[in-house]
């Protein structure tokens, strides 16, 4: 079946034709591009068209797709079986390499990073006997009730501050301050601390297109919830085993950690983590209830064990950086040239090209972009075979399957499409 044909069918099936909502390409004005198959940097359309892709999976596809070493270590492991609903030596050996790699004591894997946060919340509440929540706008940690108040990711792209149907006396359980705001944060524990159970925080926010941190917003994030009793939950789904081996490295002291996607190796799955004692009140140690039918799943566990693996092996990190610098350089360059109002931003291999002069410090001025420019620019990268995600909230994920060529020719594509998408020279627009 064609691209057309499956969009048809899959219209009548799922909301919007789709699993998850920014697949929808509603914010650039497009129609869902079925996939049929990927390898390397590259995934294919049902009409057999070739892209060069950054959408990456959102993010877990470190190694491109269908990186032989995972492929091998799937087919192994279901040879031996799918799920068994039981300790298995894989959950024990990814467990080991992750513990190793970031210095959490004690973990529990999930399915989702949406699971690992919710579970991180209700530790939290349950550890300091308090029930308020401190966020930051613009960050997104997947889409339980406490979390969806001003989130970033499909929240974000689809014009959304929050999500109906989560009841009024969840919503404010949770705080929303803005990212970067050192001062906020000062006047929130000045006023709530005592009742504040829980900081969480993307180390490098993502989600709202890549938002860096400031160092003494990170200075803050380190004190001022200690100080208070409050546990910090660094939400690393994201930047863990995407920035380097292990976590970010930057909130050395967060209580507990969130993974997700990079862990993976492009299979489903979550983890939270931390000190043993905290890590000691969930169930059934501890009266912290959190279950999973399939949690620690074996196919899971050898893709991500075969992932890491392939990552900790040589310098992919260093490789990716490189690549993802030569991308921001490139990107940049073709900023000047157009003289386009707009941005690169890049931490590791983590891009994003905002439609403002500036880099955003936070979510208002993330919002602030021209997101129709974006949405043109996208459409005229896809039609030069580049493949964003359809957001411009969403990261570019620069993968080790990426080659210079690669890059080049995305650059390229980059100079002829913000020449198609920009209403025009900044200073003409400026006269005009
Ligand atoms: N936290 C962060 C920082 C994320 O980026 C995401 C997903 N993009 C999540 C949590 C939720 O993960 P999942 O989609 O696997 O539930």
């Amino acid at each position: 079946m064609d691209n057309a044909g499956l969009r048809e069918q899959a219209r009548t099936l799922f909301p919007g034709g789709v699993s998850s909502p920014v697949r929808s390409f509603r914010s650039v004005g497009g129609e869902p591009i079925p996939i049929v198959r990927a390898a390397g940097a590259r995934v294919y359309d049902a009409d057999g068209r070739e892209y060069l892709d950054y959408v990456a999976a959102y993010g877990p596809l470190i190694l491109g797709h269908a990186h032989p070493a995972i492929v091998a270590a799937l087919a192994e492991a279901a040879a031996r079986g799918t799920a068994f609903g039981a300790l298995s030596p894989g959950e024990v050996e990814l467990g080991q390499r992750i513990c190793a790699a970031t210095g959490l004591e004690r973990m529990r894997f999930v399915n989702s990073g949406t699971e690992a946060t919710m579970t991180a919340l209700r530790l939290a509440r349950a550890a300091t006997g308090r029930d308020l929540i401190v966020k930051f706008e613009g960050c997104y940690h997947g889409h339980a009730d406490g979390l969806l108040v001003k989130a970033g990711s499909g929240i974000a792209t689809l014009g959304l501050s929050d999500s109906a149907g989560v009841p009024a006396a969840v919503a404010a359980g949770t705080a929303v301050l803005p990212y970067n705001d050192v001062s906020a944060l000062e006047t929130w524990f000045g006023q709530h601390g005592a009742e504040t159970a829980a900081v969480i925080v993307e180390p490098v926010a993502g989600n709202m297109g890549v938002v860096a941190p400031d160092d003494a917003f990170l200075e803050a994030l380190e004190t001022l919830p200690r100080a208070n009793g409050a546990i910090v939950i660094a939400d690393e789904v994201i930047t863990g085993f995407r920035l380097r081996y292990g976590l970010s490295g930057l909130l050395p002291n967060a209580d507990l950690v969130c993974l997700g996607k990079v862990i993976g190796g492009g299979l489903p799955v979550g983890a939270l983590g931390g000190r043993t004692e905290l890590m000691g009140q969930l169930a059934p140690e501890g009266p912290v209830y959190q279950a999973g039918t399939l949690s620690g799943n074996p196919l899971v566990m050898a893709a991500g064990s075969a992932a890491l693996d392939a990552l900790q092996d040589g310098n992919a990190y260093a490789r990716i950086d490189e690549l993802a610098r030569h991308l921001e350089n490139g990107l940049a360059a073709a900023v000047r040239r157009g003289q386009v109002d707009a941005c690169v931003v890049r931490s590791g291999s983590l891009l994003s090209l905002f439609f403002r002069g500036e880099p955003p410090r936070n979510y208002a001025e993330a919002s602030s972009c021209d997101t129709q420019t974006f949405a043109r620019f996208h459409r005229a990268m896809l039609d030069r075979g580049v493949m964003l995600a359809p957001s411009q909230y969403e990261a570019w994920f620069v993968s080790v399957a990426h080659s210079e060529a690669d890059i080049d020719l995305t650059v390229r594509a980059a100079h002829e499409a913000l020449r198609e998408a920009s209403p025009g020279p900044i200073a003409g627009r400026r006269v005009g």
